[in-house]
């Protein structure tokens, strides 16, 4: 029945007959395929008969295509195939295609046996589509058909197409005349594409020397008579491919038409959008070729789109089952088709540039790499539809009669989801038929929507889709997690039951950073965090500097990337998504602007920055109203400005919920003991339920260096003061910390950790500065020192011997009811005390606790200076950064 006559130069074999899987060939010369049968290993032929005059041997199938196919395969040449592809891009004018004509030439210089398959040049396929829309509505397409033939014909004296052209002319005319198009129309005018390309580069190859010879592949593919999407008739076509390569000089190289093919009648089919892809994967296997090399435009397979996502990562391999994942989410490399054919003779698949000639590119074969890969891949052009019905639930047949509704509107759903409740249904089709389908639907349901089953059918436009593959749920709330963490809630989501593939529906507005925040945490390549930092004096200033010079090791440690998006003083900010400079102190001063902390949000929210911490390092008491602004917009908080926890409980609670509803955090763990890691050790110790009976100590700095000083020492208090100015230890007016109001703060803030309530006002401190001298301003203060030092002298002198004055901060009392007692005091305690050893700036606290009993825990280190405070703000960053 069947009957393939093959031959080349080297064998002559008819096969002559095929019964169930058992193929008789014959052959003239019984040696000859005697050679050819040992030549291929565990071949083995059976008897040999007389049929019809010749030799005949019986060969199971099997045998027979192993047997046959590396022979004809190879056309008489000693190396198995590589079927190349080039794509629409990699054939454009230009650049474009003086590489293709370059990498086909040294293969075929080195001796290496290819077949070429092409698609459209440039966007050819997609003009031709559009000019022909044009001529069915009647309009004028002449301007855009010449322009498609003025780029096609380009400077390419030598080739002619003028056939081809009067051939396409003639068929918009009908269609134009006709005002429609059958899909047959359709495909006999798209194949232009294709018969243009491959003549043209059949022609400038030939004028290059190479023997090339274009193959018209509708003589070859065979397919049903579904146009525009046409399944191939595959034994058909092999055999077609295998008579036709036989009879191809050793030295010719053939140039094939990709995307197009005929079916049984001979009429033009094509195998659906982007098809040359498997067209050449056809080739690939019936040639049984060694590899099929897909040009294209881009290095490879990414794990997601490199033009939305900077980090993305080149696929090196992928298994045959992961690119089939990936072709059907949206990644347009690949036609849904291409890996099957591939896959049934385990040819590997090469995506390779053909515009960078040393890239690897992406494989892909049978080998999987452990533990999978993924990549995110996106649908950009999508719309939600909404039908929601109190009448739904459990009523049967609406999911029947949506779907029926849509396909006789030939509307493809791409995601459906349905709440078990059944109240409402969400669906996901094309943007562009949108309308359409809610149409449809409406019509579908009139009468259910005046017996009020149906409430309403919404559309959402303006949505995409992210697909993630080789995600299965039982990880996905890692990556689920980031996007609530940045305020991205998807509109729905949806995972397949089998194989591995979750995908978010979301607004359009939001899929760049949801890319992005996503892609970060699940390839961990480094998780951005965005910083923006107000104040940059003492502390501020070290913080930038401490940062700008530890990324790189972060970015390697942790897999966290630091980027300090803006640096901020009251007066100006400069503004840089990809991080300010090393010189930002006198960057600020020329590119700052003035601003707005609104202009900080928006810039955020314009450039789709991810994972937002907001640094205070003010001492400002007004900027802290805008946490509420930063937090409602996605920003965690750190702060060193101890403002915004020592304002009325009201205020400090609102924060907190506000905090808690965004799943916001605010870390301060510099408010007290600068870098001394106070507030966390005592936030522990109350989580986990010890009794917390007592706080006690000295934590200013600048107290604790006067008072340490003036203890020892002989000399008066004025110039232990004067000294501590100016080396920097106090504030600038001294009395801010004589007043003993920052101590206060630093103990309210202690207290209302433990959940007391207590306000500044409870606080009883004691004021170290005369009364007399605490209004006027600081040089009347300084010119009257002698009274500070006779109120100081006298306290020295009445203490007990062997006594030390320490300035301490005392939080006792019921600490399980609502409030505790506050004192802030000079007290005068026993040098051998834990308190009175201290030395220097040190700050000491001692925290007391039904656990430890009579030995408090004790946290004793440098409680000031610019450098430990800000390594503190620092660690604040980092602990935020590493959540989530
Ligand atoms: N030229 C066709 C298209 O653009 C086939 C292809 O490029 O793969 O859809
Ligand atoms: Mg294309």
């Amino acid at each position: 029945q069947n009957f393939i006559d093959l031959q080349n130069s080297d064998v002559n074999i008819h096969i002559i007959g095929v019964d169930s899987d058992l193929f008789f060939t014959a052959k003239e010369n019984k040696e000859t395929f005697k050679r050819l049968a040992q030549a291929n290993g565990n071949v083995t032929y059976g008897e040999v008969h007389s049929l019809h005059g010749h030799d005949a041997f019986l060969i199971e199938f099997e045998q027979m295509e192993r047997l046959l196919e590396p022979i004809f395969s190879t056309n008489g040449k000693s190396k198995q195939a590589k079927v190349l592809k080039f794509g629409g891009k990699s054939l454009a004018n230009g650049e474009g295609l003086e590489r293709v004509l370059d990498i086909i030439s040294n293969k075929v210089k080195e001796g290496e046996n290819i077949a070429v398959v092409l698609s459209a040049r440039a966007k050819g396929t997609d003009q031709l589509e559009a000019i022909l829309e044009k001529a069915a509505n009647g309009e004028n397409y002449y301007k855009d058909f010449e322009a498609f033939e003025k780029y096609q014909k380009h400077t390419f004296k030598n080739v002619n197409l003028s056939a081809e052209f009067k051939d396409l002319a003639k068929l918009l005319e009908g269609v134009s005349l006709l005002g429609d198009y059958s899909l047959k129309i359709k495909d006999q005018l798209l194949a232009f594409g294709e018969l243009i390309s491959a003549k043209l580069v059949t022609k400038l190859l030939i004028g290059k020397g190479i023997k090339a010879v274009m193959l018209d592949s509708r003589k070859l593919i065979k397919t049903d008579s579904n146009f525009g999407d046409a399944s191939v008739n595959e034994a058909l076509s092999k055999e077609n491919v295998l008579r036709k390569f036989a009879k191809l000089e050793a030295d010719e190289v053939p140039i094939i038409t990709g995307f197009i093919a005929s079916d049984e009648k001979g009429e033009t089919t094509t195998l659906g959008r982007n098809g040359s892809n498997y067209s050449a994967a056809l080739f690939a296997n019936f040639l049984n070729a060694e590899e099929l090399q897909n040009y294209t435009h881009v290095d490879g397979i990414y794990t997601a789109n490199p033009d939305l996502v900077s980090d993305a990562k080149r696929i090196s391999h992928l298994s045959y089952g992961e690119a089939n994942e990936l072709a059907n989410f949206g990644a347009t490399i690949l036609h849904a088709k291409t890996i099957i054919p591939l896959l049934e003779k385990n040819i590997p698949l090469r995506i390779l540039n053909t515009f960078n000639n040393d890239n690897e590119g992406t494989l892909i074969s049978a080998k999987t790499e452990e533990g999978g890969i993924k990549s995110l891949s996106v649908i950009e052009n999508v719309s939600l539809i909404n039908v929601e019905g109190r009448g739904l639930l459990g009523k049967v047949g609406v999911d029947a009669r949506i779907f029926s509704a849509l396909q006789k509107s030939n509307i493809s759903v791409s995601i459906i989801s349905q709440g078990s409740s059944e109240r409402g249904i969400g669906l996901v089709v094309n943007a562009d038929q949108a309308l359409e389908a809610k149409r449809a639907l409406d019509r579908e349901f009139e009468s259910d929507y005046q017996s009020k089953d149906i409430n309403m059918i919404t559309v959402l436009d303006e949505v995409s889709v992210i697909s993630i593959v080789g995600q299965d749920l039982s990880t996905f709330h890692r990556p689920y997690n980031s996007l609530i963490k940045n305020q991205i809630a998807p509109l729905l989501f949806n995972n397949t039951v089998s194989g591995k593939n979750v995908s978010l529906v979301l607004r359009k507005s939001d899929l760049n950073k949801a890319l992005n925040v996503m892609h970060g945490q699940i390839f961990g390549i480094s998780k951005k965090v965005n910083l923006v930092i107000f104040g940059h004096g003492n502390v501020g200033g070290t913080l930038i500097d401490q940062i700008l010079k530890s990324t790189k090791t972060i970015q390697k440690r942790k897999g966290i990337d630091l980027n300090v998006f803006a640096v901020a003083n009251s007066r100006k900010i400069l503004l840089n998504k990809k991080g300010i400079p090393k010189n930002w102190k006198s960057a600020i001063e020329d590119k700052g602007i003035a601003y707005k902390v609104e202009d900080v949000i928006a810039y955020t929210k314009e450039h789709h920055l991810e994972n937002l911490i907001i640094v205070d390092n003010t001492a400002n008491s007004d900027f802290v109203a805008h946490y509420f602004e930063f937090v409602e917009n996605g920003f965690d908080i750190v702060s060193s400005n101890k403002i915004a926890n020592t304002l009325g409980f009201d205020y400090y609670q609102l924060l907190r919920e506000e905090l808690d509803k965004h799943q916001k955090q605010y870390l301060y763990e510099t408010n007290v003991g600068a870098g001394l890691p106070l507030i966390d050790t005592i936030r522990l110790l109350h989580l986990s339920g010890e009794n917390i009976t007592g706080i006690k100590g000295v934590f200013s700095g600048s107290l604790s260096y006067i008072f340490n000083t003036f203890s020892e020492s002989e000399e008066p208090f004025s110039n232990i003061l004067r000294a501590a100015m100016k080396s920097g230890f106090t504030e600038p007016d001294p009395r801010e910390d004589l007043s003993g109001n920052d101590v206060g703060r630093k103990l309210l803030i202690l207290a209302r950790e433990l959940d007391l309530s207590n306000e500044f006002s409870d606080i009883h401190i004691e004021n170290l500065i005369p009364e007399e001298l605490r209004d006027g301003d600081v040089n009347h203060f300084l010119d009257n020192l002698d009274l500070v030092d006779a109120k100081f002298n006298e306290i020295k002198k009445n203490q007990k011997p062997g006594h030390v004055l320490r300035y301490v901060g005392d939080l006792h009392g019921n600490l399980q009811e609502e409030k505790g007692i506050l004192d802030v005091k000079l007290v005068s305690v026993p040098k051998e005390s834990a308190l009175g050893q201290v030395k220097g700036s040190d700050s000491i606290i001692e925290i007391y606790t039904e656990s430890y009993g009579e030995n408090p825990l004790v946290i004793q280190g440098a409680g000031a200076g610019a450098a430990v405070t800000a390594r503190g703000v620092f660690g604040d960053i980092l602990r935020i950064a590493e959540k989530g």
